[in-house]
């Protein structure tokens, strides 16, 4: 009830009303009602509980509860690689619901075409670009933008795209390659299409020789940061067309030491405002002919990412910019007051510190922008660095099991030293008897992706740290079980 006062609302008060009494539906905290959930009894969709929580308001844990720090749960019928489901932001949204809620009328963009008669929202590209510069995580003024049904998808658009053309072109097809540990859907998604453009050659380790007299094109996927093992990765074949992935390239997930500017570029929605869902990725692409063919492949195979989808995001990306810090507002911390506050300055560039009550101070002790609770990047990098602290100081403890290194480095975002908060762990089984790792932490109640996946073998295994808080809790759960036990074993013995 709103007491009377529709406050000027017509078409969407109704779907207004339904929304906010599905978010006001209580449960414990531990599971959601959505709109479209399945209806129960009463014809109201049910609560939809999180992972080991169950019962009417979802409010009893499942004792011993196995952690799914993969996606081996889904049925088995789904080949889904939705383990880099990025949950750890769903208290960001809730607490910014009214910031980025989209009303979607029946009438909206109801045609194929878009302004321009284009299959792009012009001003979600806008926007876009103004997300990268705000990051400062993308050169975007000399690229062209692509959308795409999530950037699984734009990985075939851009092999394709940087594919001889078949009908004009004599040349062999392109290999089409990466560096092990590599992002599994680069060899599925190529594979499922070899043909006389392109097919999928394998790991770039059995190339980098070859590539010096060879004349036969590579198409090189690198993943920076990666996926599985989180580290900034380079291209290692000189000379072939690279499409670099950089769907982790946030400061959630890693330092941002300069912009990226490589000639092929892929991003999407998921990683950066966790919106996996909505299906949206994006290309930038330098070349105009690479442009035009990965755009004419998205137009023919799907005419176009789904203008909800584009209506929505362009809601979120303005959301995520309203929150960042204006970038007007730079802290330097003197300190010259005695006091130890932060003196507002106009710009990094525009301030001057020779004149006025700076004269005489020897002032940039720190230069440092303000982010506030508002900025969703502070707020998911706290949440993933306290996750990243929490397990290693566990498996710190640990002999049977490790994690890979990363060091504390300057992000050029933050304009700090930042400590690591990977998006995965890439754990290693280090004793002789466990060969294979995914095994050895399954009979531990725990569910990861193993390194056979990525051609790394199997003593890796990859272990996810992206979903909901819940979700981490368990999995740290079972894994300080499984320190503790290799801690009061004895010897001689093997609990994994
Ligand atoms: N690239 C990498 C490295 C990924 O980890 C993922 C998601 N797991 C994707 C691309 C695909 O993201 P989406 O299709 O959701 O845009």
């Amino acid at each position: 009830d709103d007491g009377g006062c529709s406050c000027g609302l017509t078409s969407s008060l109704q779907a207004a009303r339904e929304a906010e009494a599905v978010a006001a539906t209580g449960s414990s905290g531990q599971g959601h009602v959505f709109l479209d959930g399945v209806a129960g009894e009463d014809g109201r969709p049910a609560c939809k509980c999180n992972t080991c929580f169950g019962g009417a308001n979802c409010s009893l844990l499942t004792p011993n509860c196995t952690a799914d720090a993969s996606s081996r749960r889904v049925p088995s019928s789904c080949n889904c690689w939705c383990s880099g489901n990025p949950m750890f932001l769903e208290p960001y949204w809730v607490r910014h619901g009214a910031a980025s809620a989209v009303v979607v009328s029946g009438w909206h963009r109801m045609s194929y075409r878009t302004t321009d008669g284009m299959f792009q929202s012009i001003e979600l590209e806008k926007q876009i670009r103004e997300l990268h510069r705000a990051v400062g995580n993308a050169v975007v003024d000399d690229k062209h933008l692509v959308f795409g049904a999530g950037s699984t998808q734009l990985i075939n658009v851009l092999v394709y795209a940087l594919s001889p053309d078949a009908d004009y072109d004599a040349s062999p097809p392109a290999r089409v390659v990466a560096t092990v540990p590599y992002y599994r859907p680069y060899k599925s998604q190529t594979a499922m299409f070899d043909g006389p453009q392109y097919k999928w050659d394998g790991a770039t380790a059995v190339w980098v020789n070859a590539t010096r007299n060879s004349t036969k094109s590579f198409i090189e996927f690198v993943t920076s940061p990666n996926n599985p093992d989180a580290l900034l990765h380079q291209p290692v074949l000189g000379g072939s067309a690279v499409i670099v992935d950089r769907a982790y390239y946030w400061p959630h997930f890693t330092h941002i030491p300069a912009p990226a500017d490589e000639d092929v570029m892929l991003f999407t929605m998921s990683k950066p405002s966790g919106h996996a869902g909505s299906r949206l990725g994006w290309a930038l692409i330098r070349n105009e002919k690479v442009a035009k063919k990965a755009y004419q492949y998205v137009q023919n195979s799907i005419m176009g990412a789904s203008r909800d989808t584009q209506l929505r995001m362009l809601g979120i990306v303005k959301a995520i910019l309203t929150g960042q810090p204006p970038r007007a507002e730079w802290f330097v911390a003197t300190g010259w007051n005695g006091l130890g506050r932060s003196q507002p300055v106009k710009s990094p560039v525009s301030a001057s510190f020779g004149n006025g009550i700076w004269s005489g101070f020897e002032p940039i002790l720190r230069l440092t922008r303000a982010h506030g609770e508002e900025d969703i990047f502070a707020f998911g990098h706290d949440v993933m660095r306290s996750r990243w602290r929490r397990l290693n100081a566990v498996v710190s403890r640990s002999r049977r099991i490790s994690l890979q290194k990363i060091p504390p480095q300057f992000c050029t975002y933050f304009k700090r030293i930042r400590v690591p908060s990977p998006a995965y762990a890439w754990v290693k089984c280090e004793r002789e008897e466990n060969q294979d790792c995914h095994e050895a932490l399954l009979k531990a109640n725990i569910i990861t992706r193993s390194g056979v996946e990525n051609e790394a073998g199997s003593r890796y295994t990859r272990v996810s740290l992206l979903k909901s808080d819940d979700d981490f809790d368990v999995l740290l759960e079972r894994i300080t079980d499984l320190v503790n036990e290799e801690n009061h074993e004895a010897p001689g013995s093997n609990p994994l």
